[in-house]
């Protein structure tokens, strides 16, 4: 990972910072894409490791704060493959743990959702390998605030659902009762939902949902590749289709997304003006009353 720039050491401020042991995996967020998202303990991995496993949705810049010696593996897994393939990334964490590597597996957002830490880091304990967890900012509430989506707000909602768009084997997620999620969460934030957008608009919508709801997608969230559609439930899927808004992206349904007219704090350091300081139409900031 070395390039014409002359590799410099990053220096993190004093602290007793964890050291990351020969044999040790630790199993870390690298947040939704923008390196200043990382965490500083994610940081103190990269600055130690001896191999670093990552996915696909971590990013060159991130990989390249690595150590030069470092090695890089990618095992980036792509929705619907078997999970066979899941099991040789856990075993090779293991492998590489008993060859006495400092590992680091870094996944894109946070390791524990939606990110299968959950089994990797089992499969490792399973094998008595030791672990540490550091956790990361979940695109489905990092990418959203790079959009100038609130995932809360107090006008708008008192719950927020995560869902994944698909099952473990890349399918619909036929097992989520859509219902239910559609009655009972005012803004529902969707991992993974591209492939099967058209379906899971025609449940929200046959529970109950307005067709005029608004829906924001962000596509690659806090990169300089980010692009938001802000869009309806009703027409999401032919204007994500027009616009070419496809994964990696994150889907937020509910009327938070209408927040957005005021906080795009991107178009704003860009020198555009809000396009509504009100737009849940409330005539004054939550914090007034
Ligand atoms: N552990 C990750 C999620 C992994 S699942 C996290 O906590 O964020 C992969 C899905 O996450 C993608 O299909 C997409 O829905 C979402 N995602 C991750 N990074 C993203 C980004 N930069 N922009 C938009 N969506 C992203």
């Amino acid at each position: 990972m070395t390039d014409s720039h002359a590799y410099t050491v990053p220096v993190l401020p004093g602290h007793n910072w964890p050291t990351l042991e020969p044999g040790w995996v630790w199993l870390c967020g690298a947040g939704p894409g923008d390196p200043g998202l990382l965490t500083i303990h994610a940081v103190n991995a990269l600055m130690q490791a001896d191999v670093i496993v990552h996915d696909a949705l971590v990013s060159p810049e991130i990989l390249s704060w690595a150590r030069p010696e470092a090695e890089v593996i990618y095992a980036g897994k792509r929705g619907g493959k078997p999970s066979a393939k899941q099991r040789d990334i856990s075993l090779r964490l293991v492998d590489l743990a008993r060859e006495g590597k400092r590992v680091l597996r870094l996944k894109g957002g946070d390791p524990f959702v939606f990110g299968r830490g959950g089994e990797e880091g089992q499969t490792l304990v399973q094998h008595g390998v030791p672990i540490r967890i550091i956790p990361g900012i979940s695109a489905g509430i990092g990418g959203l605030a790079y959009a100038g989506i609130p995932v809360t707000h107090r006008d708008v909602n008192q719950s927020v659902t995560f869902v994944t768009g698909h099952d473990q084997s890349g399918n619909a997620t036929g097992s989520l009762d859509w219902s239910a999620i559609a009655r009972g969460s005012q803004v529902i934030v969707i991992y993974m939902g591209m492939k099967h957008l058209d379906r899971i608009r025609s449940e929200l919508i046959d529970a109950g949902r307005p067709n005029d709801e608004p829906v924001a997608i962000t596509m690659n969230a806090t990169t300089p590749d980010q692009r938001v559609l802000e869009t309806t439930l009703g027409t999401c899927v032919e204007d994500a289709a027009r616009e070419g808004i496809g994964a990696p992206a994150i889907i937020c349904v509910g009327r938070a997304v209408l927040m957005r007219q005021a906080l795009d704090w991107q178009a704003l350091a860009s020198g555009l003006a809000p396009r509504d300081t009100d737009p849940l139409g409330r005539g004054r900031p939550a914090e007034d009353r």
